[in-house]
């Protein structure tokens, strides 16, 4: 059967969140991102973007390129709220849907034409959205996921496009070829050297020339500009929390060994975060003690993947978790409510010199193994499970139940 698929996109979502808030920063130049010295820009508005501002660069590099332009620091909490906000309103008017990041939504409107038309239906939804959050999105409707990001990033800003069926390929031809999902400035680069800008240009050359030129990704990216992609749309809570477990061989009251071990796990976990590009937005710890009680306790927090802002939230949660004094058997974490996304969200409060810091260690965490860098007060813990990338597409795992 066809399919229908819709894709929404919030429009430069921190800044029209920002906006929202000061109504006095519409139509001006707007950066968001960390204001100390070394902090880095998150988020542009479209004004910025002709004087070569983009995000990820230093704020500093950003405000001597753009004078005029007003510099806030960002707010992942608030961010976190708005982007809620809104999947609560497509959770209501949409059976199938997914959180694919903080701004952006796949839904499987699917046999909904017997009952609405699917445009009609979008239409709505996203009048809605607007409605009741007054932040800006738009939408692309199509047969397939890929099809519908492009046509919202050609309907934006602000705006919708549908594209019949049948019409993906000629829809695609005219635009760049940057403009297909997984075409980066690299891949980008190459293609260009070899005389390949347009869309139409892929699909009008056979599959194999892109493959031995690209290898795998080379077929994709030939489906991709032929319009052709089945990726189905994953509901939002499947496969959207990893968590950890550890059972004692003895059980044990040290509170110095509980703490490390909960250090460890939280440092890991968060790595597999960034190592998927993922986000969490609710962590939980849980105790089983020796009487076989279990408990555990969540919390909602902002969107991040940093361990320095997820330790000391994991540590609070033991803290008042903890409270009778037995011997215990397991602990454990998970953190759930993941959507894709990097440190972009953290990088309000943070600088270059920890980003680099991350990435420096992650790094040398791909090349030497999980455990070549960790936390001093987790060196207690060197047994943590380290494992593969959970983020191949398989439903929610424990990531580690080992034995210590
Ligand atoms: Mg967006």
């Amino acid at each position: 059967m066809q399919k229908t698929i819709l894709h929404l996109d919030l429009d430069t979502f921190f800044v029209s969140v920002e906006r929202l808030i000061n109504s006095e920063l519409k139509n001006k130049p707007l950066l968001v991102g960390g204001l100390s010295d070394r902090g880095v820009v998150a988020a542009c508005s479209y004004e910025t973007r002709g004087y070569g501002v983009h995000s990820g660069m230093p704020m500093k590099m950003a405000k001597e390129l753009c004078p005029e332009a007003v510099a806030i620091k960002g707010n992942a909490g608030t961010y976190s709220n708005y982007s809620d906000m809104v999947t609560e309103i497509i959770k209501e008017q949409v059976p199938l849907f997914e959180k694919s990041s903080i701004d952006e939504f796949y839904a499987d409107l699917t046999g909904m034409d017997r009952f609405f038309g699917c445009y009609k239906y979008a239409s709505e939804l996203r009048q809605r959205i607007l409605k009741e959050t007054g932040l800006p999105i738009s939408f692309g409707l199509s047969v397939n996921k890929v099809v519908s990001k492009v046509a919202t990033n050609e309907a934006k800003p602000n705006n919708q496009l549908k594209i019949d069926y049948g019409l993906e390929k000629p829809f695609l031809a005219p635009l760049s070829i940057k403009k297909i999902p997984m075409v980066g400035d690299k891949t980008y680069q190459m293609l260009s050297n070899l005389g390949l800008r347009q869309v139409r240009t892929i699909q009008e050359m056979p599959i194999d020339v892109m493959q031995r030129v690209l290898g795998k990704n080379g077929r994709i990216i030939w489906k991709r500009a032929n319009g052709i992609d089945h990726t189905p749309v994953v509901p939002f809570c499947e496969r959207k929390s990893i968590s950890t477990e550890r059972t004692f061989d003895k059980d044990t009251i040290d509170v110095v060994k509980l703490r490390g071990i909960l250090i460890a796990m939280t440092e890991n976990l968060a790595y597999q975060l960034r190592r998927g590009e993922k986000l969490t937005a609710c962590i939980a710890v849980k105790i089983r003690y020796s009487d076989f009680n279990t408990y555990s306790k969540q919390m909602r927090i902002p969107y991040t993947s940093a361990d320095h802002i997820l330790i000391p939230k994991i540590l609070e949660l033991f803290k008042t978790l903890y409270n009778r004094r037995l011997l215990v058997r397991l602990v454990g974490i998970r953190f759930s409510h993941l959507v894709s996304g990097n440190y972009q969200i953290n990088l309000f409060d943070d600088t270059e010199e920890i980003l680099n810091l991350y990435h420096a260690m992650d790094h040398i965490r791909k090349r030497y193994g999980d455990k070549s860098v960790i936390r001093a007060s987790a060196m207690g813990a060197r047994t943590i499970g380290r494992m593969q990338n959970p983020f191949d597409g398989r439903p929610p795992i424990v990531l580690a139940h080992r034995k210590q």
